[in-house]
């Protein structure tokens, strides 16, 4: 089968593997045109859980491409906490991610405005809001006391998800604040009349997830969470 009817069948039936062998340039260059974004990111993430990274578009002609522009497929929001690196945990390499990254994965006025550049001047058509377990700043919104006062800010923005989990025995009430403030930085996003209209529209998805420290895994938040 030639290479570009090859494709052109992918384009149905959202094969990867069968990719293989059609030309020299990496596996995730070639699936990228035939693949959703959203898709594209979890294929990433699944080969980082499974430790099978292809490290593609990291070297030096990679780099020469980008000199001329950025076209990132997705924006990622992600807590700054340093076992969460979007880049690695969804083995994208450069010029793919357009990542936005403070404690607590909040979206502030200065993080809003940096999504909407890349939606509209970027044109990324995916927007995900990153949270993790072990959040040092959720558990410090959990419990805010001198001690945390630094981050007064960043609690600030997290009140409305801490407010939902208050309601919740402890155990289960870091993960219920864990994943509440993923959605809800999410839905501030959502909000926002220059995105609205986007997602209204179908141009646009935003989306919340979790990673899970332990597994690698990136899982994607319910819509009925809230
Ligand atoms: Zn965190």
């Amino acid at each position: 089968m030639k290479c570009s009817r090859r494709i052109a069948l992918l384009n149905v039936v959202g094969a990867i593997a069968a990719v293989a062998g059609c030309a020299t340039r990496p596996l995730t260059r070639m699936t990228a045109a035939v693949t959703s974004p959203l898709a594209r990111l979890m294929r990433g993430n699944a080969r980082f859980v499974r430790g099978k990274m292809a490290h593609a578009d990291v070297d030096a002609a990679r780099r020469t491409e980008l000199v001329s522009g950025q076209h990132p497929f997705a924006v990622i929001v992600a807590c700054s906490d340093s076992r969460s690196s979007p880049a690695i945990i969804f083995d994208q390499g450069l010029g793919q991610l357009f990542v936005v990254r403070v404690a607590g994965e909040v979206v502030d006025d200065t993080a809003a405005e940096s999504v909407q550049y890349a939606v509209e001047h970027l044109h990324v058509h995916l927007v995900m809001v990153l949270g993790h377990d072990d959040c040092g700043a959720v558990k410090a919104a959990l419990n805010p006391s001198a001690a945390n006062a630094e981050l007064a800010a960043i609690i600030k923005q997290m009140q409305p998800a801490i407010k939902e989990a208050d309601a919740e025995s402890p155990p289960n009430r870091l993960n219920r604040a864990i994943n509440l403030n993923a959605k809800l930085q999410a839905q501030k996003l959502a909000r926002l009349p220059a995105l609205e209209k986007r997602v209204r529209s179908g141009e646009l998805k935003i989306v919340a997830a979790r990673y899970k420290l332990a597994t690698g895994q990136v899982q994607l938040l319910p819509d009925n969470l809230l």
